[in-house]
């Protein structure tokens, strides 16, 4: 099952590591092809190499749309070396073997991360390169295919371990990657297109990601787990940069997702803002004149559940938030930057991951979401919704203050993001209380209570924090039985979607206890 290398066309975009491996195979005897700019490269670094022009007969026209599509190029990919009427015809038609293929693509989706325009997209759409990487894969009974710079040094092991030739299980796998590339690469395309002509709607698409890393376990240490990117380049969680702790496992990420996505609601403009999660949901949400402030309240929500959390900001990283967070056991911290004084107090806690983007997720960009079901997956808008003050109508007699109407807004924020069903209850822009994932929304309002009341004993506090507290629900209440805990529990106004058959009870309930309350008329399950 071992093939030899005889002839090599390197054709890249990314030229990092070219040169090295080019030599590396011309020392091992292996005659060099490549196209313009590759060739350029290869011969300006003394190495010897022809153009695939000479090969076709044909220069590279039309901007360099044109340069491999050729049978002279295809044809020695394709045919099959053990095959008769295959090694007539190459004979026939002057064709010779090529034996290895090293292309990496026009850097779509670089381009796109840059920001570039519609023409320009248009022309980083790589024909000649997938084309290919297709055809050598195809024949990966003969032909072995690069189309990752990390496989250079594997390659050149492998022939060095194979007297100069690959084996069937590596061309295989080379040619697993190969598809997995060329797919990623459509999907780029694809989605580019899909926004770019305002059809960004998950419909007649296709969702393929590109690997970024393997995971240290999955959700539990016996599943095994990695992490694939959108091709999007968009700030947020598949971007960050590591700069120190463990690896990060699939629950890391899904978690810092949560947290960055939720923090990002708070725009800085209006001051810092500091999320703490756990298992997805929020244990503490606040805002603050400071950083630290911010972290404070937030940690004040749930001090029991805020251990071994993750935290994410929506400012840089300060020295003094810093300083605050190594108290207690964290797992990761996620932030648009951190200053040098801040890295330092992290460095001496080893195993907690800091990591830092150029900027917040923009949450209002329309980004598709994903979520495997057996047999398939189910493929969404992200939830976008948006709900100002304008949106909400009053319902009850009483109408919220200035102030309770920016604690509600707040909540809600928070409720978009809590498990349904979602109870989040907010004083002074930090929560006091949050309610997850429970069946009834009756329990949410209860456990939510419940635990404002024990942090209330644990800091001792006369009173549990959420009397005076502004209220969400992340969808109606169906009975007047959960509004009425909310205002046993002190809560003084109330956010909620509204549109249940029993609004009327909830309203009389509400109204009964003296209670303000307001509907979006848009709702924010979370499953
Ligand atoms: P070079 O820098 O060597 O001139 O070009 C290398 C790039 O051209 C690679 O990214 C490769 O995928 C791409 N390429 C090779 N052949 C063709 C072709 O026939 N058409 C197009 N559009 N791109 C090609």
């Amino acid at each position: 099952d071992l093939a030899p290398l005889r002839r090599a066309l390197l054709s890249v975009s990314d030229k990092t590591g070219l040169v090295d491996l080019a030599r590396a195979l011309a020392d091992r005897g292996v005659e060099l092809l490549s196209t313009g700019g590759s060739a350029k490269t290869l011969r300006e670094a003394g190495l010897e190499v022809r153009d695939v022009a000479e090969v076709t007969g044909f220069p590279e026209m039309m901007d360099g749309r044109v340069k491999t599509l050729h049978p002279a190029v295809h044809g020695g990919l394709l045919a099959l070396r053990d095959n008769d009427a295959h090694k007539d015809a190459m004979v026939e038609h002057h064709i010779g073997p090529i034996d290895l293929l090293v292309v990496n693509l026009y850097p779509f989706e670089e381009t796109l991360a840059r920001g570039a325009g519609y023409d320009e997209m248009v022309e980083n759409i790589d024909i000649g390169g997938p084309a290919m990487i297709r055809a050598a894969a195809k024949n990966h009974a003969f032909v072995t295919t690069v189309v990752d710079v990390k496989d250079y040094l594997p390659l050149l092991a492998e022939l060095d371990a194979n007297d100069g030739q690959t084996t069937y299980a590596f061309r295989q796998t080379l040619a697993k990657i190969a598809y997995a590339r060329t797919a990623a690469y459509d999907t780029a395309v694809s989605t580019w297109m899909a926004g770019a002509i305002g059809q960004d709607t998950p419909r007649r698409r296709s969702f393929a990601g590109t690997f970024k890393q393997v995971m240290r376990y999955g959700e539990n240490s016996h599943q095994k787990a990695a992490f694939y990117t959108d091709g999007t380049g968009r700030p947020g969680v598949a971007t960050a940069q590591q700069h120190q702790g463990k690896e990060l496992s699939y629950n890391n990420i899904n978690d810092t997702d949560a947290a960055f996505e939720l923090v990002a609601e708070f725009d800085p403009a209006d001051g810092p803002a500091v999320a703490i999660i756990k298992h997805a949901n929020p244990c503490g949400v606040a805002r603050g004149a400071t950083l630290l402030e911010a972290y404070q309240n937030a940690f004040d929500c749930d001090r029991t559940s805020a251990f071994g959390g993750i935290v994410a900001l929506n400012q840089p990283l300060d020295e003094a938030t810093a300083r605050a967070i190594v108290e207690i056991f964290t797992e990761v911290v996620i932030a648009p930057g951190a200053s040098e004084a801040a890295k330092a107090v992290f460095a001496t806690k080893k195993n907690l991951r800091l990591l830092t983007t150029d900027a917040l997720p923009d949450v209002k960009a329309p980004i598709t979401t994903y979520r495997q079901v057996a047999g398939g997956m189910l493929v969404q808008d992200k939830d976008t919704g948006f709900v100002g003050m304008d949106d909400l109508k009053v319902v009850t007699k009483k109408a919220p203050s200035d102030e309770q109407m920016a604690d509600l807004l707040f909540a809600w924020k928070v409720a978009k993001h809590v498990k349904s069903n979602a109870i989040v209850y907010v004083k002074d822009k930090a929560t006091v209380g949050v309610g997850a994932g429970q069946m009834s929304r009756l329990d949410s309002a209860l456990i939510a209570a419940k635990k404002a009341e024990r942090m209330a004993e644990a800091m001792g506090l006369p009173a549990p924090l959420t009397k005076g507290s502004a209220v969400a629900s992340d969808a109606f209440f169906p009975f007047a039985d959960g509004l009425m805990e909310a205002a046993a529990a002190g809560a003084t106004c109330v956010i909620q979607p509204g549109g249940s058959m029993r609004d009327d009870e909830v309203i009389a309930a509400a109204d009964e206890a003296g209670i303000a309350m307001v509907f979006t008329g848009m709702r924010h399950f979370r499953h």
